[in-house]
């Protein structure tokens, strides 16, 4: 029987556990405060004593706690030499490149991933986790790691999960809190999200296009502006942070993204597209 041990129990802990008891895994749980896994235990799982005898129950211990330190508060006493950690915490890349290294040191193998996913996605149809760490390790917990949901394997560093998960995350919060913002500025003019909730599924599907159609030109440092100039987007930014100001709700993030804008306009680049934002935003020429 295959078996797995699961090392924290929030919200995204507790729905791997449960895909893992679905598949059939024999399943070990621990968590630091007590009350989170009467519904596993009733379903099979098994209670460590301590993060310590979770690690010793498995070869392979699933690790989902809030970050990196969390992971050296919880693992530091247990005995890693000759386990298999799958570290899915969330944290910078720099981070997990050093919990990597801590654990190897610990004669641990290791990986580690970033979900995409919430935790009702896990076990699901579409569900991806990136995974990056030692390939032959990769490849050794492919099957259990998918039973969470589909790997993706982003290479043997092991702070590339991270950093491909932060730049997913990067999109996502931009993207949610613009959603907030809309939904400020919406009641404030008394509409509800429902009334606006149909557009913003429009939007949020039409983004895939702009990523599509920019991302050769950003790729090239082609600052192209047939389709849309910098200027256009600074006087629309303009208008919408006025819309938000005329409504009364914060418009620190609106003020932001039209400095932006305004800046890459008294710059020069108003004639220019959008891939102009690359270098106002700091980035390296490609
Ligand atoms: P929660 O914050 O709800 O749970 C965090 C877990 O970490 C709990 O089990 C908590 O234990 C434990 N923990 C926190 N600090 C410590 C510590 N110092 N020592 C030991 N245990 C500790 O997070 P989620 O379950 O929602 O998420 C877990 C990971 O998955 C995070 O890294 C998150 O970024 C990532 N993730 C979550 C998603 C989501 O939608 N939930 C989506 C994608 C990724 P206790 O119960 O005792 O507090």
């Amino acid at each position: 029987m295959n078996q797995v041990s699961i090392i924290g129990l929030g919200p995204m802990g507790r729905a791997m556990a449960f895909a893992y008891l679905d598949a059939g895994y024999a399943v070990t749980v621990w968590n630091r405060s007590p009350g989170k896994d009467d519904d596993l235990l009733a379903r099979g799982a098994r209670r460590a004593g301590s993060a310590a005898e979770a690690v010793a129950a498995s070869p392979l211990s699933v690790v989902s706690l809030i970050d990196v330190d969390a992971v050296y508060t919880a693992l530091g006493e247990a005995d890693l030499d000759g386990r298999v950690l799958a570290n899915l915490s969330s944290d910078v890349p720099e981070k997990a490149r050093a919990a990597s290294a801590w654990a190897r040191e610990r004669g641990a193998a290791y990986l580690t991933g970033g979900v995409n996913v919430p935790p009702a996605g896990i076990g699901r149809e579409g569900a991806s986790i990136f995974v990056s760490g030692p390939r032959e390790v990769y490849e050794e917990q492919r099957a259990a790691l998918d039973v969470l949901a589909a790997t993706d394997y982003r290479g043997a560093d092991p702070g590339h999960a991270q950093l491909y998960y932060q730049l997913n995350m990067i999109m996502f919060w931009t993207a949610y809190t613009g959603w907030y913002q809309a939904l400020a500025v919406a009641r404030a003019n008394g509409l509800t999200a429902a009334d606006i909730l149909p557009y913003a599924g429009y939007t949020a599907d039409s983004m895939r296009g702009f990523y599509e159609g920019s991302a050769p030109l950003a790729d090239a440092d082609d600052h192209d502006g047939t389709h849309a100039r910098l200027a256009m987007c600074a006087a629309s930014l303009e208008h919408v942070l006025h819309t938000a100001a005329g409504s009364g709700v914060d418009t620190g993030i609106l003020a932001a993204h039209a400095e932006l804008y305004r800046r890459g306009v008294e710059a020069g680049f108003g004639a220019d597209g959008t891939t102009r934002l690359l270098g106002l935003l700091g980035a390296p020429t490609a």
